[in-house]
């Protein structure tokens, strides 16, 4: 009953393909590497005693920093809101135009495009592949050997290029020539070198049908009027193979030479209808455009279309941009990144907070006044030293003490959490007001730019 859940998948060989999808595809694999290969090494300048790395993951700060944008650990809220905007344009992209983001920018789709391409350079086209595996002998032993050193290298510099994001990337990489990594970055880089040679290597179009949770729930955004890849059944059927003699008037257009099923690269007949595994890729567009420029016929019997304009070709019925959801999407869209923008924008430099003691809540003084403890800290998101000055502003009658530090000058390095100590006295005539034995101090922290006010309970019950 479940064998057929379990039956291995033939080995693809993925027949290489000409036109002008495969251009974008290679095109977009060139912007895309190179964005992922080069970001690590854009510097950006920070001032003195900053990381000057444009684009960094900071672990052992809790840092992450993007050109003017610093994210701390408090302020991770900005990551969730660039989850939400990268999540709802995902979703806007794949309701308007299908899977495309799976076809030409996934990474899984990039890699492994780029192993296939390498597999063609040193073991050629689809059928020199299939030739080459059905023989041992010397030949196939060095063209795979050398298949698997490409890969290899290509691996290995991805794992690099990966831990460059996390650590300053030049030092990291002057290291290395002088043969100084640490065994954490090396576990990293042979970690994540192992999964893409395994995944771009080995299990590609396994990963978009198996593995991707992405490629199962995406078809719910599809509707009649988003862009998929589409055979016109109407016009390539009944379909026959080629002849000198052949009537197109009488017949399909389609010649069942089946080009569309070898450049596709996760084995499967579009003609067979619109499946799961399709990454809508467009090869299977130029090849079977090829064809038919061979044949005489026009173009376009493999497309991108939407289901409408399949069912009823009328050019009223063809894709259009301007639809409603892409409206309600950019609303979407606009609102989340005005939001950001603006919190970017407003973000303070300064933050404070106070920690009231647990341990003893309060202490009652001789003269029948009392006092609780709190932790201040301040965080100096400048790249400069700098000096704060510390007050209470509710209630007037709170007294503020600290050990052996000047309230008016506290001082904290660049970039770094500030903690001080310090002890707020309330008399006993204002104790005596409060039966609940709670109250509000407010404290307001400033430097000669910026104030920050924070309030915490002050218990004397
Ligand atoms: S069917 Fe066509 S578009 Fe879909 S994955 Fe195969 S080649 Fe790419
Ligand atoms: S490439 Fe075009 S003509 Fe050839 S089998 Fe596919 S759909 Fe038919």
């Amino acid at each position: 009953m479940f064998e057929e859940y379990f039956v291995a998948k033939k080995r693809l060989y993925p027949q290489s393909a000409k036109g002008k999808f495969r251009k974008l595809k290679s095109l977009l694999n060139f912007v895309f590497l190179s964005i992922y290969f080069c970001s690590p090494f854009l510097r950006f300048g920070r001032g003195d005693g900053a990381p000057n790395q444009a684009i960094l993951i900071d672990i052992s700060n809790s840092k992450v920093y993007f050109f003017g944008i610093e994210i701390w650990p408090q302020e991770v809220y900005y990551l969730m809101g660039i989850l939400v905007i990268a999540a709802v344009t995902l979703f806007f992209i794949t309701s308007l135009f299908g899977r495309i983001w799976c076809g030409y920018a996934c990474f899984q789709t990039v890699w492994t495009d780029i192993f296939i391409g390498l597999e063609k350079i040193f073991q050629g086209d689809r059928n020199d592949r299939i030739l080459l595996d059905r023989k041992n002998n010397f030949k196939k032993f060095w063209r795979k050997c050398l298949t698997h050193l490409s890969w290899i290298i290509v691996s290995i510099l991805t794992g690099y290029s990966f831990v460059c994001y996390f650590c300053d990337s030049i030092s990291f990489t002057k290291n290395i020539f002088h043969g100084e990594i640490s065994l954490h970055s090396l576990g990293w880089i042979l970690g994540i070198a192992g999964m893409t040679y395994i995944m771009a290597g080995f299990a590609r179009e396994h990963v978009c049908t198996f593995m991707c949770p992405y490629s199962r729930f995406q078809s719910a955004m599809f509707d009649n009027n988003t862009l998929i890849i589409s055979y016109d059944t109407k016009r390539g059927e009944p379909r026959g193979k080629m002849s000198h003699n052949a009537d197109f008037n009488k017949r399909g257009h389609c010649i069942d030479c089946k080009q569309c099923v070898v450049v596709c690269p996760t084995g499967i007949d579009i003609r067979n209808g619109l499946q799961m595994e399709c990454i809508a890729c467009g090869l299977c567009v130029d090849a079977c455009n090829n064809i038919m420029d061979k044949v005489g016929l026009p173009r376009g019997l493999i497309r991108y279309d939407t289901i409408n304009h399949l069912i009823d070709p009328k050019p009223e019925k063809k894709f259009k941009l301007l639809q409603p959801r892409t409206l309600y999407y950019t609303a979407i869209l606009l609102v989340v990144c005005a939001l950001l923008l603006k919190s970017l924008i407003s973000k303070s430099t300064l933050e404070i907070a106070a920690i009231p003691d647990r341990n003893p809540l309060f202490v009652t003084l001789s003269d029948g006044s009392i006092r609780n403890g709190y932790q201040i800290k301040i965080s100096n998101k400048t790249h400069e030293k700098k000096s704060f000055s510390l007050k209470i502003s509710q209630p007037t009658e709170a007294i503020l003490k600290m050990q052996n530090l000047d309230l008016s000058h506290l001082e904290v390095s660049p970039d770094e959490v500030g903690t001080f100590k310090v002890f707020v006295i309330m008399p006993a005539e204002k104790i005596a007001q409060n039966t609940e034995g709670r109250g509000l101090i407010e404290f307001i922290i400033s430097d000669e730019k910026d104030e920050k006010k924070v309030s915490a309970v002050f218990i004397s019950k």
